[in-house]
């Protein structure tokens, strides 16, 4: 998911449209704003894209305020249906207060049982309306306290803005695993997912939100809290690998040069004797640029994408996915055939992809077909807010590699190895401490999961 908000600027929902914009890359299922005037909160969500879901400018004029924060969602916990739709509203006895989300509990079933058997009753299937809950029933006085104890009793990845009719208060974990960025307009606060939202309404990025830090941004200014045990941060090293967008810099790191990089690594571990490098696009372009650069072989856009269609792992049903690929992608003859090729892709999660674009090269006449992925074989299913599918349909948890370049029928497979990654990617650089959660491919979680009995239960 990504998320954004803005307190203190008279265009707040609109920017917020436009900042959402921006993040569209990290969720199309739906999105919302809410917005706040100082006295009253007010939403506008829909199932959709942000283009479509906010059409009419009668929408803005629904969202006045100075203050609002908006989500763009991409279904980890809780079903692709307009009742989980973000922000989440709610009224309480201390007023509204509204909430968007990136990242996802590890233990939202647990409390919500708890708080179920106490008497609570939710509206959603949604991890984050937990926390709702837990703050509503929290007897502290401030909201900062409120949040906090909320926090404290879920467990997993959380970038989190919320929204009261006068405050606005932006929390990450203390594992930092979702980005979280700060940024300013005009005098107003800004708080995003990537940077690539403030770069579009033209904001200046300030830094980013620390993990286990918690601003709280009101009339007076902005305040930092550490309310949280410190633990070590492993922030999400798969958003420098396919899901951050490129021009966006996060944890410390230009995405872009992170993925070129991976594929300079790349092309030192997994050399080939080859005529062109094609990257299998959007996704594979900067470690293709990488690899090319790295071993000197042409670089090629061999693969043209229509970019009016979505990202197709994201479509929720399998019929669609497969058809998708040929939507997608269709390759350049001219430029294909005869030649020996190196394609470069990000990930390989089912194989479907990979075997169907395979098939598609050697139609168009390539001479040899070589796969090279910028990242380790993707084994374990993350629990902190990626859709990465279950162990039986990861098709690397079950396959070799060899076993895997058989099935997509290419002439040879390269990962990159977790090392190399580690290597390219640097640290992350962020309180002085360093190291990602590399965890859906050596299958060590930085955050325990409690219900994790067996292995029917990974994913
Ligand atoms: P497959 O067909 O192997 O299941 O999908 C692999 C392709 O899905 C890659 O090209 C990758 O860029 C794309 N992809 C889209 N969304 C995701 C995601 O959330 N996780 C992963 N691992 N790959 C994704
Ligand atoms: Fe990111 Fe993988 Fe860790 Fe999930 S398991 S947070 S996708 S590195
Ligand atoms: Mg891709």
């Amino acid at each position: 998911c990504g998320v954004f908000g803005i307190y203190g600027h008279p265009e707040a929902a609109n920017l917020t449209y436009l900042g959402l914009y921006a993040l569209q890359h990290r969720g199309q299922e739906s999105c919302g704003i809410v917005s706040s005037d100082g006295a009253r909160l007010r939403a506008h969500k829909g199932m959709g894209l942000v283009a479509d879901v906010f059409k009419q400018d009668s929408i803005f004029e629904s969202l006045p305020g100075s203050n609002a924060i908006g989500h763009v969602r991409y279904s980890t916990a809780g079903g692709n249906d307009f009742k989980n739709c973000q922000p989440i509203l709610v009224d309480y006895h201390r007023g509204s207060i509204a909430v968007a989300h990136n990242g996802n509990l590890v233990n939202a079933q647990e409390v919500r049982n708890d708080l179920e058997r106490k008497g609570s009753i939710f509206s959603t299937v949604a991890d984050t309306e937990v926390i709702m809950h837990l703050l509503a029933r929290s007897e502290c006085d401030s909201l900062t306290e409120r949040v906090t104890m909320a926090l404290n009793q879920v467990k997993g990845a959380y970038s989190l803005i919320f929204l009261t009719e006068t405050r606005m208060l932006a929390v990450r974990d203390p594992n930092g695993f979702r980005p979280l960025v700060l940024g300013k307009l005009d005098g107003a606060y800004i708080v995003a997912s990537e940077t690539c939202a403030l770069d579009l309404i033209e904001a200046q990025f300030i830094r980013e939100i620390e993990p286990g830090e918690m601003i709280l941004i009101d009339k007076t200014g902005l305040q930092s809290f550490r309310p949280f045990e410190q633990t070590q941060p492993s922030p999400c090293i798969f958003e420098h690998i396919y899901f951050a967008r490129p021009d966006s810099t996060i944890f410390g790191q230009q995405v872009y040069q992170v993925r070129k990089d991976f594929g300079r690594q790349l092309a030192r571990e997994h050399p080939v004797e080859a005529d062109l490098v094609v990257p299998i696009p959007d996704s594979g372009v900067p470690a293709a640029i990488g690899y090319a650069e790295e071993s000197g072989i042409p670089f090629q856009l061999g693969l043209i994408r229509n970019h009016y269609v979505g990202r197709t792992f994201i479509e929720p049903q399998q019929s669609i996915r497969h058809f998708g690929v040929k939507i997608k992608l269709n390759p350049v003859r001219e430029i294909i055939e005869g030649k020996r090729v190196v394609v470069i892709d990000d990930s390989i999660v089912r194989g479907t992809t990979a075997r169907k674009i395979i098939k598609m090269i050697r139609n168009a006449g390539a001479k040899e077909v070589h796969v090279r992925i910028s990242c380790p074989p993707t084994s374990y299913p993350c629990f902190y807010g990626i859709d990465t599918p279950t162990r039986k349909e990861l098709i690397s948890s079950s396959h070799t590699v060899e076993e895997i370049n058989r099935y997509i029928t290419s002439d040879t497979l390269g990962y990159l190895s977790l090392e190399g990654m580690h290597a390219a990617a640097g640290a992350p650089i962020i309180d002085g401490r360093k190291g990602y959660c590399d965890a859906c491919f050596s299958g060590s979680y930085p955050v325990r999961f409690p219900r994790l009995k067996d292995d029917s239960q990974l994913g």
